[in-house]
């Protein structure tokens, strides 16, 4: 990769020149601007862990707060070896406007770990959670700052977060994250909550595009919460996953993958790579293979302008947070390739955290079909309230999306006026 390359692939870099774009749609003052585009409060920690051969080792991990205007800060923590402040602050970002898209009352956060939880051990991952969970908790609550899971974290991490920050207070705090087992305080449907909210959406524009589901081809690049998830639930229909990637490689099978049945080899050998009755690709020709939907689920720039050309698809939901980079957004517009932006398409995740939060401070818990209906009417109308923008103001999906987020914001920033 060039410097250039580098520079235009910054997350960070690229969050802003998202905002300012839509905030040059909305015509937004200049001080509204300065607000919006910069990040309210960030902390770094290097933290030391006992590994257990008897080492010490210092670890590097974030906890970025980018808007508090409309709530309580909420994102998740992400555990990888390449974790930079500038992702982190992007993610942070782009949760404001996630939380903000659909409406519900928090603001936008992100943490992360620089760490490679593939070769820790258990009790490895579950002392720096704790020391983590310690090194920020100077930010975290439920009033003030909710974490969840993102990449290579999971309920169990937010276990030993949940008892971390209880054990500080001397009494159980569920409230404090989100994502945690449902023994202690978790919310039935969180787990697939994130792939579900995403198919929801899909549905809601393939009914718009006039795509049957039935029978619609889809590639899927990352096999975790939100890619495998919605790798099941669009198998229902009678979708067929053509190709599935992870870190490791693709397996592609023009009928159809059997997606129980490779999500079993996931469990087995930790990766999809070497399933039967498929055809081995790279991740990257797994996201170039001929499909009706293309579901990026894995981490940043994915699609970029070095492959957008060759893209086969017809629409693209972006379960993982940033996978198209702006310059593949403009290619991906000429060629009339529909995108379902990240902060709608992802968004059914917070949105059940969001329900989790509200039983956990109510200490009452809802039926599984209740979460599901409520998740399905919020995604279906922020669906709609980001399509009647496009079209309204002639934009794509992304900047629809991000107008709406910010409009938000901007008017909470207004109705609570600048303190002092
Ligand atoms: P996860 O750790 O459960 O899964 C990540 C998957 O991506 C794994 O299958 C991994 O092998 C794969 N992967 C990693 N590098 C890859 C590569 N180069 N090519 C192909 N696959 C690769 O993580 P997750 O929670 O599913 O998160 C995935 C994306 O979804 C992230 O962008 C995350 O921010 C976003 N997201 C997650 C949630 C959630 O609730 N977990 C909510 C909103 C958005």
């Amino acid at each position: 990769m060039t410097a250039q390359q580098a520079l235009d692939e910054d997350p960070y870099r690229i969050a802003q020149q998202q905002f300012d774009e839509a905030a040059e749609q909305l015509e937004l003052d200049a001080g509204m601007r300065e607000i919006l585009r910069k990040i309210n409060r960030e902390l770094t920690v290097n933290f030391p862990v006992y590994m257990d051969d008897g080492s010490i080792r210092v670890f590097t991990g974030y906890r970025v707060q980018h808007n508090l205007a409309r709530g309580p800060a909420k994102g998740g923590i992400r555990y990888h070896p390449q974790v930079t402040l500038n992702e982190v602050r992007a993610l942070a970002m782009w949760m404001t406007w996630k939380c903000a898209v659909v409406n519900i009352p928090y603001g936008g956060a992100k943490g992360g770990v620089q760490c490679n939880p593939k070769i820790m051990s258990d009790k490895e991952l579950e002392r720096l959670t704790r020391r983590y969970t310690t090194e920020i908790s100077i930010l975290l609550g439920p009033e003030s700052d909710i974490p969840a899971p993102d990449v290579y974290t999971n309920a169990r991490i937010m276990g030993w977060i949940m008892d971390t920050y209880s054990m500080h207070k001397g009494y159980s705090v569920p409230g404090v994250v989100t994502g945690k087992p449902l023994s202690i305080g978790g919310s039935v449907g969180r787990a697939d909550a994130t792939g579900r909210g995403c198919v929801y959406v899909i549905t809601a524009a393939a009914q718009e595009l006039g795509l049957k589901l039935d029978g619609a081809t889809v590639s899927i690049q990352g096999f975790g919460n939100a890619g495998a998830a919605a790798a099941q639930i669009l198998a229902e229909p009678g979708s067929k996953i053509i190709a599935v990637s992870d870190s490791q490689g693709a397996v592609y099978n023009a009928s159809g993958l059997d997606i129980p049945a490779l999500l079993q080899h996931k469990q087995t050998t930790g990766t999809v790579v070497g399933f039967p009755d498929s055809e081995a690709l790279t991740s990257d020709e797994g996201l170039e293979v001929a499909c009706d939907i293309l579901i990026p689920a894995a981490l940043e720039n994915q699609v970029t302008e070095r492959n957008a050309a060759r893209l086969r698809t017809k629409i693209i939901a972006e379960a993982a947070n940033g996978p198209t980079t702006p310059g593949a957004d403009k290619i991906l517009e000429d060629r009339g390739i529909f995108t379902l932006p990240d902060i709608l398409a992802n968004a059914g995740g917070v949105v059940v955290s969001y329900f989790e939060w509200v039983q956990n401070l109510q200490s009452l818990f809802w039926k599984e079909a209740q979460v599901h209906a409520q998740l399905q009417e919020i995604m279906e109308s922020s669906f709609h309230a980001v399509r009647d923008m496009a079209k309204s103001h002639r934009v794509g999906m992304r900047t629809a999306a991000q107008m709406l987020a910010i409009q938000r914001v901007v008017q909470a920033t207004l109705d609570r006026g600048v303190y002092p």
